[in-house]
């Protein structure tokens, strides 16, 4: 028999940085474009508009991913220098820290004794770093790098409500970008639970159901807030 037992979570976590900046781009220039559309702004007016949300979404996307990226490295450095200086000041203290925890994990004094040294005598910082903190990756992201990936993958998003506002007459507009929108944002889902080995449908919906949600309210306020002609 195939015994398939591969995980995927290492997969995940670009993936998901990927898929959420996509979403991102599609959902918030989609319900910006409906919104304005709604509000009765002329469509030649549109493609503009829309332009300038994408712009300020991958701006923002980077920004933000930048200072988070960069913040959270800046944390598990100093926890890092820390954990390095208590090893080196105070090795056994470091090595009994080390077995409790693997006695609180279930293993019998000894053994947990045992482990802590010959992990201590591998990599003692890798040990502590992992076991203690929590950090299973020591080598950092690249906070230039996320961030030039979020904006990217905005960007590509947001292009898609961007170009159909291009492609159809002013009067299915709406109709349009709401179609298309929920469209990429349901084949985009699924492709990411796909590839994450998630439920497809469960994933599918969720971005459905939000998306939709997004337009909506945007549209709503757009026809509240009309534009005098
Ligand atoms: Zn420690």
């Amino acid at each position: 028999m195939d015994y398939n037992h591969e995980h995927k979570a290492d997969r995940i976590g670009w993936i998901r940085a990927v898929v959420m900046g996509a979403n991102d781009g599609i959902v918030s220039t989609a319900s910006l474009i409906v919104g304005i559309a709604a509000a009765g702004i002329a469509a030649d007016h549109l493609f503009v508009v829309g332009l300038a949300a994408l712009v300020a979404g991958a701006m923002s996307m980077a920004a933000g991913e930048y200072v988070s990226v960069s913040s959270q490295t800046d944390i598990e450095q100093a926890e890092l220098a820390l954990e390095q200086q208590h090893i080196d000041e105070n090795w056994t203290a470091e090595v009994h820290e080390l077995a409790a925890i693997y006695r609180q994990r279930g293993l019998d004094n000894e053994l947990a004794l045992t482990v802590a040294k010959r992990l201590m005598e591998v990599d003692p910082l890798g040990s502590h770093a992992r076991d203690e903190l929590g950090i299973t990756d020591l080598s950092q992201s690249n906070p230039l790098q996320a961030a030039f990936f979020s904006a990217l993958s905005f960007s590509a998003g947001a292009l898609l409500p961007l170009l159909t506002v291009l492609l159809f007459a002013p009067a299915m507009l709406i109709p349009a970008v709401v179609t298309i929108s929920l469209l990429s944002l349901v084949i985009l889902g699924s492709v990411s639970a796909h590839v994450g080995g998630a439920p497809k449908i469960k994933g599918a919906c969720r971005v459905l159901f939000w998306g939709g949600l997004a337009m909506l309210v945007s549209m709503g306020i757009g026809y509240l807030f009309q534009i005098p002609a």
